[in-house]
């Protein structure tokens, strides 16, 4: 008896996956995180980008585009997969974000990204690290990466699994996307959300906020291959890094309100463009101009 080419069968069932995964993820979602209703992700009204994770999962995002848009900032989640509180917090944060009255605050471009690492957090269990087992937190182009990113894994971190940083910078296309999202969105401000420690980072060229919501900050210093010592240090792009409290477990709805009021309120202090407007290339806007030293 011939066999059968299992070729196409194989394309066919490939293909229907991943279509069914680009056509729904909140079901996925709203199962694997934490106080995330398939109502709130599909109101989130994720876009598929072009860019894939290493096992194939399309990686989602949500333009909030003012006409005039004066700021842009990029929220990112779950960049490590263990983390679901971070990704459920960047959900309720497009929904606030959807929700502000136009002419009230900055305009400001949001661009979210609430899963970063989707091979990460869908593993079972999940997992720190993308699929190629890299920490993609490490995985940034700081410079001497290639001396320093390894030497810190070796001597300070012990070879932690957890904390590989990858064999060269932006190997992995998780980070490469970020990367990208740096070049030609251009964020004035990266805010990446993390767990479990409780406080709140800063790296950048600004004063950073002293709390968000019951975070308050505590700057515990810059890793090689860091997004915060990559964007924050080296491109100018300030880089709030918040550690919620729980990996598992979101804050309180109010908390998650007062965090993102208490971010706008920062913003508004210390991302203040001129009347010009906001400028174009470069990461960072020299119009962007600090706030009285008093203001919060
Ligand atoms: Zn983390």
């Amino acid at each position: 008896m011939p066999v059968p080419c299992l070729k196409p069968l194989l394309l066919a069932t490939l293909l229907t996956v991943q279509s069914v995964q680009a056509a729904a993820p909140c079901a996925d979602f709203a199962l694997r995180l934490p106080n995330v209703k398939r109502e709130l992700c599909e109101a989130a009204r994720l876009q598929p980008t072009a860019a894939r994770s290493v096992q194939g999962r399309t990686l989602w995002m949500r333009d909030i585009k003012p006409e005039q848009p004066t700021v842009r900032v990029l929220v990112l989640g779950a960049i490590h997969g263990d983390e679901p509180s971070s990704a459920a917090v960047a959900f309720h944060w497009v929904r606030l974000a959807a929700q502000l009255p136009v002419g009230s605050v900055q305009a400001v471009h949001w661009r979210f990204v609430p899963v970063l690492n989707p091979d990460g957090l869908f593993s079972a269990p999940p997992r720190r690290v993308n699929s190629h087992g890299v920490d993609l937190n490490r995985n940034f182009s700081t410079p001497n990466w290639e001396r320093e990113a390894r030497l810190y894994w070796e001597k300070r971190t012990r070879k932690d699994p957890r904390r590989w940083p990858g064999n060269r910078p932006l190997s992995e296309p998780e980070s490469r996307f970020v990367h990208e999202q740096m070049r030609d969105f251009k964020p004035q401000l990266i805010v990446s959300i993390h767990a479990p420690y409780g406080v709140l980072d800063f790296d950048g060229p600004t004063v950073p906020p002293k709390r968000l919501g019951s975070l308050y900050l505590q700057q515990v210093g810059i890793y090689p291959g860091s997004l915060g010592n990559y964007g924050g240090v080296h491109s100018g792009v300030p880089v709030v890094t918040i550690e919620l409290p729980n990996a598992t477990r979101t804050p309180r709805d109010a908390e998650i309100g007062e965090m993102w009021l208490d971010l706008l309120r920062w913003m508004g202090a210390r991302l203040a463009v001129t009347p010009a407007g906001m400028a174009q290339p470069g990461y960072f806007d020299s119009r962007l101009v600090p706030a009285a030293p008093t203001a919060r």
